[in-house]
């Protein structure tokens, strides 16, 4: 996805503050965070949002949870908690229109 801005975060042609990868997720810091602790779990795979998965695609949405979950236990905020969150679509509050998962945190 030549347009996508998340595609060229995901292939290093734009820059990000990347925290975790693997082959199949990018989580980096969001540009604008709303708290304390805000990252974007973020799928190499091209899927516009969560109103565009199949069948076939629960396996990576169930490894973005679980990279969640990982993150969270690195920096340190799963024992106080955190928020995940998909915004789907432009009511949804979605202005990036490559699949993501938002982990909110205020740290106390
Ligand atoms: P959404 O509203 O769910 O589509 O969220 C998109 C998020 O991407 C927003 O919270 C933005 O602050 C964030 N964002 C936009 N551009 C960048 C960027 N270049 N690097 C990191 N985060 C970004
Ligand atoms: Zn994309």
């Amino acid at each position: 996805m030549e347009d996508c801005l998340f595609c060229k975060i995901v292939n290093k042609k734009v820059a990000s503050d990347i925290v975790l990868e693997d082959d199949s997720i990018i989580i980096f810091k969001d540009i604008n965070p709303k708290a304390d602790v805000h990252l974007l779990i973020v799928l190499k795979k091209h899927i516009e949002s969560v109103e565009h998965l199949v069948e076939e695609d629960k396996e990576l949405i169930s490894q973005m949870i679980f990279a969640a979950q990982k993150i969270a236990r690195q920096i340190g905020v799963a024992k106080n908690g955190y928020k995940l969150q998909f915004n789907v679509g432009r009511d949804g509050g979605q202005i990036i229109d490559h699949i993501h998962l938002h982990l909110i945190a205020n740290v106390k």
